[in-house]
Parts: structure tokens; C-alpha cells; sequence
């Protein structure tokens, strides 16, 4: 047990967030993944900046975790600390035809909002389970729309605390990547920029959307989302659906005879088995159509 951290976590009065030994099984959407030794429920930048000094200081590793919906972590769990940034880090404004969302709200309570105020341009977003955090560091998309197209302003720390706002530009937004995919900063609120419209038909567009979605998507199971990026000029479920490999499956990971872009967790599978699925399928792709398919998944911890 790394007392001295529970020690300066406890002198932070910060006991009651943090827990030990946490089952990152409980935090992420594929329901797998060993143990955390530290899990911190963060509430505030000045927290965050705290608590980061001390681990670079001491050099312990930690990871920031948003809404865990695009994570694999190793059944061997995470030797480090888990900074979340979720509920306690939380908060939607509506300003006018703008929105700033804390790092931690969910993007989907975000899209609610929304649409509440008659506000169109992110009903893509509303069936995505991820956090406004993570949703901006992915550059999460759906349906032809994207965050890049309604961040205006990013505001970030670095890894030595320092606080920058980013413009849309800076971002360097890509296909499923920006620029913290690169350069390590935390993600502590965005705004976005959206447009008047009429909130019963952004409603609408939205419920059409997640319609959609349940009609294709294996939803009924825990997983991580589409597995792999998409490749340039292919799908990725429509390769491993021709590579003969719907539904095939290692121990309790499964890729979805719905939708062979996601692999899912039938019941008891371990994050080696998701992974060694994962490495299979992009194998036999590459082999038999010779196109590299790369994760969209973020594997962390030990395997
Ligand atoms: C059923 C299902 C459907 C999905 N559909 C889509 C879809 O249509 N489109 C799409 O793009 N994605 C989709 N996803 C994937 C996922 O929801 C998105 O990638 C989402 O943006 C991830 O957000 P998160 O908060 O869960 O991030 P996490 O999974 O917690 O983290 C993802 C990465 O972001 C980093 N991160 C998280 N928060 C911060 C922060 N505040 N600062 C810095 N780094 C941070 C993490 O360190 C990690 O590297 C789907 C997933 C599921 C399970």
C-alpha cells in the first residue's frame, strides 16, 4: 500500500474520493479491467493541479479517465492512479447560441441541453457515451458531424499545471485525434459553438439518431464502441465481416454478428481475451485484404 500518497491525498481532505484497489471493471463500458491502486474522483482544477505536482514530483504514474467508453485496461489492473474526471467535475452554461461544459459532463446531457434551449448542431453527439473530456481529446463524431466542427475554445492544463485555452485551430482536430493525443494536456472545460434552431426537431433528429444506433449497434452488450478506426477508402466492420470472422469469438469477447465493427463482451470476458480478439481481427485483415486496421481502443495497464 503507497501510504505516502494516501497520506497526501487524506492532508488534501480528499479521503472520501479516493479509493483504493478500485476494479476499473466498474469504470469502464466494456465491464472488464484488474485493479487501480488509487482511484481519485477529482473536483476541481485546483485539485487536479495539486495532485499532479505531487505524482510528478514523486514520479507515480496516473491516467486521466473520463466517462472509460473507449478504454480496454488489463486484468492485471493499473499500477498508478486514476484521476477521474466525471461527477464532481461537472457543469453546463448555456450562454446565448454557446455552451461550456466542464471536462466531466456527459455529452450526452450536454446534447439534452441543447436541445432543451433550441440549439442545433450537436445532435450527433447524443448517443455517444463519453464525457465532454474525452469527446474533444477523440474528436468524437457521428453521422456526418464531429467536435471539430462546434469547439470554439478548449481550455486545458498542462502536465506542469500550467492553464492555456486553445482555439479550434490549435486543437489540431483529425479523424478521431487532436492534438492532446500528442502533447499530454487535460482537458478542463470546451465550449462550443452552435446554432438557433427549433428544439422539438433537434429532439427529434436526435431520438432518429439513437434510434438508429440501437438498430445497429450491438448495444444490448458492453463494449468499447467501433473497435477500429476506419481505414482509408473501407469499413472497418464490412473487412472483418468478408474475413469471415462475424461472431467469431475468444473466450467471452465476441465480435458482433449485429455490427462486426464492434467487439463485445458476452458474459465473463477478460480484457486479454478483447485484446487478443482485437489483435486476431487486425491480423487476418491485414493478411487477407492487406489494410492495417488501427484501434480506435485505448489499451492501458497489464495484461
Ligand atoms: C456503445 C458505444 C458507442 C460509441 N459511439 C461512438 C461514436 O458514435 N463516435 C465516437 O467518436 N465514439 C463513439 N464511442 C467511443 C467513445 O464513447 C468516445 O470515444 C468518447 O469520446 C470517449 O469519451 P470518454 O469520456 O468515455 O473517454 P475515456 O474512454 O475515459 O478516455 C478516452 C481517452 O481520452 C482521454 N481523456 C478523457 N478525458 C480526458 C480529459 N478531461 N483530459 C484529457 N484526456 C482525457 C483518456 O485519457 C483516454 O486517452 C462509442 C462507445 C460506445 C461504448
Amino acid at each position: 500500500m503507497d501510504t505516502a500518497l494516501f497520506e497526501f491525498l487524506k492532508s488534501r481532505g480528499l479521503e472520501k474520493y479516493v479509493k483504493r484497489d478500485e476494479p476499473m471493471s466498474r469504470h469502464t463500458t466494456f465491464r472488464v479491467g484488474g485493479a487501480a491502486d488509487f482511484f481519485v474522483e477529482i473536483g476541481s482544477s485546483g485539485e487536479l493541479m495539486e495532485i499532479i505536482h505531487y505524482l510528478t514530483e514523486t514520479d507515480r504514474s496516473y491516467f486521466i479517465l473520463g466517462n472509460g467508453s473507449n478504454l480496454l485496461v488489463g486484468d492485471k489492473g493499473y499500477d498508478g492512479v486514476i484521476l477521474h474526471l466525471g461527477e464532481r467535475f461537472n457543469g453546463i452554461t448555456v450562454e446565448g447560441n454557446t455552451i461550456t461544459a466542464k471536462a466531466g459532463a456527459l455529452l450526452s446531457t450536454v446534447a439534452k441541453t441543447a436541445a432543451k434551449n433550441g440549439l442545433s448542431g450537436m445532435e450527433f453527439a447524443a448517443g455517444i457515451p463519453g464525457t465532454m473530456g474525452g469527446a474533444v481529446v477523440m474528436n468524437a463524431g457521428a453521422y456526418e458531424g464531429e467536435m471539430k466542427q462546434i469547439v470554439t475554445k478548449v481550455t486545458v492544463m498542462t502536465r506542469e499545471g500550467e492553464i492555456l485555452e486553445l482555439d479550434n485551430e490549435t486543437m489540431e482536430f483529425g479523424y478521431r485525434t487532436s492534438i492532446i493525443k500528442n502533447r499530454p494536456f487535460i482537458v478542463l472545460s470546451a465550449v462550443i459553438s452552435l446554432e438557433k434552431g427549433d428544439a422539438a426537431s433537434i429532439q427529434d433528429k436526435m431520438d432518429d439518431f439513437n434510434k438508429r444506433r440501437r438498430n445497429k449497434q450491438p448495444l444490448e452488450y458492453p463494449s468499447a464502441g467501433s473497435t477500429f478506426k476506419r481505414p482509408e477508402g473501407h469499413y472497418a466492420g464490412k473487412l472483418i465481416m468478408d474475413a469471415g470472422l462475424r461472431g467469431y469469438r475468444i473466450g467471452g469477447a465476441q465480435v458482433s454478428e449485429k455490427h462486426c465493427g464492434f467487439i463485445i463482451n458476452v458474459g465473463n470476458a477478460t480484457a486479454a481475451d478483447i485484446s487478443e480478439l482485437m489483435d486476431e481481427v487486425a491480423e487476418r485483415v491485414e493478411e487477407q485484404f492487406s489494410v492495417t486496421l488501427e484501434p480506435e481502443i485505448i489499451r492501458i495497464g497489464n495484461f
